[in-house]
């Protein structure tokens, strides 16, 4: 991530590992063969690597869901072995693929379920329910008690992440949370994640099998191949430019260049303006408005400068006034969304281009494929240069040819 508006207070703590090993019962090879690592406070660390390198395994004894057959870990400097499990488990939070809800509770009480054990009183509780719901994007009102069978996929895993930062805990788990919704709503958890990263200042670990979340999404990226071992570790920015070695150059795959595109936020691009609209006016105003403007389509907005709609002339010449819409059903693009994202929500969109919202859902503009191609451009070329500097530098890393590491 970065962005310059990360909040000054670190509420996550650094985590070590230390030669560690997991050997599983009748394995001939250790799942996980002596893994070290520093996982620094306050930043998003990304798991990524082939299915089965051993990440859910490296993941998991963190929090001692597995015990590690040697080799130390330290939470906050301290050994974690020296904390009862239980106790551990309660200090860290973890979400795993689907929110994993408890189908017979509901959303409050499932969200409550540490604070619970944590012995908070009735009230505090609540209090913080209400406060994590609005935090992950979802209605307090509406959806404190609903059950988990009533929500949407992506609805369970806002849900998931909410019962994960219940109790504030500074480090937090993350097993391919994203993994099992559609990719429009992938993007968004993301860009909440981020937004809710950049207020807390956890330490979040994040397991991801993709490439492009892990660039997204991380502070350093940590490159795993077979039983852990690891390829590379450090930002997505230099991994990107600058691979290791073969296998971290398979993985990256052939397009690191465009895979720069996930590190460009829609907030480096200059957003387009278009005919805005109140719920209520004229129509025939609006339609003038626009005509004059050259404009084909005008974005809707309410009374708090939110986008509801985004109408075609034609489409508004159907009634006097200009009618409502339904902003939840209304695809728009969190400026921190990543121009990956941006093209995936254009495609989907009728207008050629998506609606950009800043903070709290305020209307910013309108982000389209010229602007997108323009900067395209721009960003291969440079990686190109980028990656034709360092390759004449040396490493310090394995010459390329060895396989892998
Ligand atoms: P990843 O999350 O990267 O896909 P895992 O950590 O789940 O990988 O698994 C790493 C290796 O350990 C794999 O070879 C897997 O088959 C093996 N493994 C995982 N869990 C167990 C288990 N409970 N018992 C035996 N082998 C396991
Ligand atoms: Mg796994």
């Amino acid at each position: 991530m970065t962005d310059t508006t990360h909040s000054d207070t670190i509420s996550g703590v650094e985590i070590t590992l230390d030669n560690v090993v997991k050997r599983y019962p009748g394995q001939k090879a250790p799942a996980v063969d002596s893994l070290s690592l520093t996982i620094p406070a306050g930043e998003v660390v990304m798991f990524v690597g082939p299915s089965g390198c051993g990440k859910t395994t490296s993941l998991k004894m963190i929090n001692r869901l597995i015990e590690p057959t040697s080799g130390t870990i330290r939470i906050d400097g301290e050994d974690i072995r020296g904390k009862g499990a239980d106790e551990l488990r309660r200090s860290i939070g973890y979400v795993i693929q689907g929110g994993s809800l408890f189908p017979h509770m509901s959303v409050a009480k499932n969200i409550a379920i540490v604070p619970r054990m944590l012995g908070w009183s009735k009230g505090r509780i609540a209090e913080r329910v209400d406060e994590l719901l609005d935090l992950v994007g979802l209605d307090p009102e509406r959806y404190r008690d609903r059950y988990p069978r009533e929500l949407s996929g992506g609805q369970q895993q806002r849900v998931g992440v909410a019962r994960g930062l219940a109790a504030d805990p500074p480090v937090i788990l993350m097993d391919e949370p994203f993994g099992a919704v559609d990719p429009i709503t992938r993007q968004r958890l993301q860009d909440e994640l981020l937004s809710i990263q950049r207020e807390l200042r956890k330490t979040i670990v994040m397991v991801t099998h993709d490439i492009d979340e892990a660039v997204k999404l991380g502070d350093r990226v940590l490159i795993l191949a077979e039983q852990a071992r690891v390829a590379q570790y450090d930002t997505p920015e230099t991994i990107l430019a600058a691979p290791a070695n073969d296998f971290v150059d398979d993985f990256v795959g052939s397009g690191s260049g465009l895979k720069q595109l996930s590190l460009t936020r829609v907030s480096a691009i200059e957003l387009s303006i278009r005919t805005t609209a109140r719920v209520g006016e004229e129509s025939a105003d609006v339609v003038a408005r626009a005509e004059q403007a050259g404009d084909a389509s005008v974005v809707i907005l309410d009374d708090r400068n939110r986008p509801v709609a985004w109408r075609f002339l034609r489409q508004l010449r159907r009634s006097s006034q200009v009618q409502p819409g339904d902003r939840e059903s209304l695809i728009t693009l969190d400026h921190r969304a990543t121009l990956n994202d941006a093209l995936d929500t254009m495609l989907t969109s009728s207008h050629g281009g998506a609606l950009v919202c800043g903070d709290r859902d305020q209307y910013l503009g309108i982000i389209d494929f010229d602007s997108v191609t323009e900067h395209m451009r721009a960003v291969e070329k440079h990686a190109a240069e980028v990656v034709g500097s360092s390759a004449t530098q040396p490493t310090g890393y394995a010459p390329t040819g060895e396989g892998t590491p």
